[in-house]
């Protein structure tokens, strides 16, 4: 299958460098004052976000889980059944709304989404209509293929596995409040990410790649349909799998309204890293070490390095990331030799315009 885009991300600047950046605590601990740095007001609205959303989440449950739960009663329903449905009715929810979200955004190119734009590149809809319209309809049908056969067989085969019994709790009484789902969130994101990176890891293994994760990286720049345009299997091991992990060490002291929130949030993560963009107020990006988009980009971009999803430790600790902060300073450099070229520029040209003002000044009085 033909990649999407033939050139990389950023791929202006090589990625080769001679000497590597430090990766001490003090230096990843600096590289983390200076993430927050940048995002400079975006922090604020990042925070409000993510506010909102523990402030929301609760009162949203208080209020919609009790009526369910009457009619599941009225209905006689088993737990497994509504573990089954309800879980797929909003994995797929989940998707179609943050993708429609997305494509709005992609569609109406407003100038104040466009600044976060990571790669200088146009967008491959821009750059090749042809090529993008037969990507498209095939991204349609693996990420439809991936929601309504994988997903719907793999939670199946695995209730088949537990004799159908679900450890997770459903009742009225303990509902979770903020402090719960936030601490679940976090457990479930360390379980996730530590996953993920070693599955992730496995399936760049170049012996199993080209039959698996090589289908997600014929995206060389995201968009928000890359999220989930993998291969089935590589879908179930590489996203289904990671992203369970938190709720099975759980069990019983997991609530199944606080699993949807994490559905939501781990689905959103995604997107966002996936989306080309790298929003300033991402509330993901408030997350101690987290990753970005810019780095997820990256390793769609040069298909090395940066395995993780969350946080950024586990590369760190691997030297999974190196390449990447390489880059981004020579990113970084290069912009800065550009700016001063143009300072420089402007000043010559000043002073080249005054010369010539007074010399004309001179001739009149002459
Ligand atoms: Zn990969
Ligand atoms: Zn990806």
């Amino acid at each position: 299958m033909q990649s999407i885009r033939k050139r990389s991300v950023g791929s202006t600047t090589s990625t080769t460098c001679s000497t590597p950046p430090p990766h001490d605590i003090y230096s990843v601990l600096l590289s983390e004052e200076s993430r927050y740095k940048r995002k400079g007001y975006g922090l604020i609205f990042a925070s409000l976000i993510w506010l909102s959303f523990m402030l929301i989440s609760p009162i949203a449950i208080q209020n919609l889980w009790p009526p369910f739960m009457d009619l599941v009663k009225s209905q006689g329903w088993e737990k497994w059944q509504v573990y089954y449905y309800v879980s797929l009715a909003w994995h797929s929810l989940m998707i179609i709304i943050t993708n429609l979200a997305m494509w709005a955004i992609y569609e109406i190119q407003l100038p104040f989404f466009e600044r976060y734009k990571i790669s200088t590149d146009p967008w491959p809809w821009v750059e090749n209509k042809g090529e993008w319209m037969k990507m498209l309809k095939k991204s349609i049908a693996l990420v439809s293929f991936n929601n309504f056969v994988s997903l719907p067989i793999t939670i199946y085969a695995f209730l088949w596995l537990k004799n159908f019994q679900v450890d997770l709790q459903f009742g009225v009484e303990n509902l979770p409040g903020s402090m719960t789902i936030m601490f679940t969130l976090a457990f479930c994101m360390i379980c996730e990410d530590l996953t993920f990176h070693l599955i992730h890891r496995f399936l760049h293994w170049r012996v199993i790649y080209p039959y698996f994760h090589k289908v997600h990286h014929q995206y060389r720049t995201t968009i928000g349909i890359a999220a989930e345009y993998s291969h089935p299997i590589d879908f179930i091991i590489g996203s289904v799998i990671p992203g369970s992990v938190g709720a099975m060490i759980l069990g019983d002291n997991m609530h199944f309204t606080t699993y949807l929130v994490w559905v939501m949030v781990r689905l959103g993560e995604s997107l966002d890293g996936h989306s080309g963009y790298e929003f300033s107020w991402s509330p993901y990006r408030l997350i101690p070490f987290s990753t970005s988009a810019s780095y997820h980009n990256f390793h769609h971009s040069h298909n090395i390095g940066n395995y993780s999803s969350f946080f950024s430790l586990w590369d760190t600790i691997f030297g999974q990331n190196k390449v990447f902060y390489q880059f981004m300073e020579k990113v970084k450099e290069a912009k800065e030799a550009h700016q001063k070229q143009q300072e420089e520029f402007n000043k010559k040209l000043n002073e080249k315009l005054s010369l010539e003002q007074r010399n004309e000044k001179l001739l009149k009085q002459d």
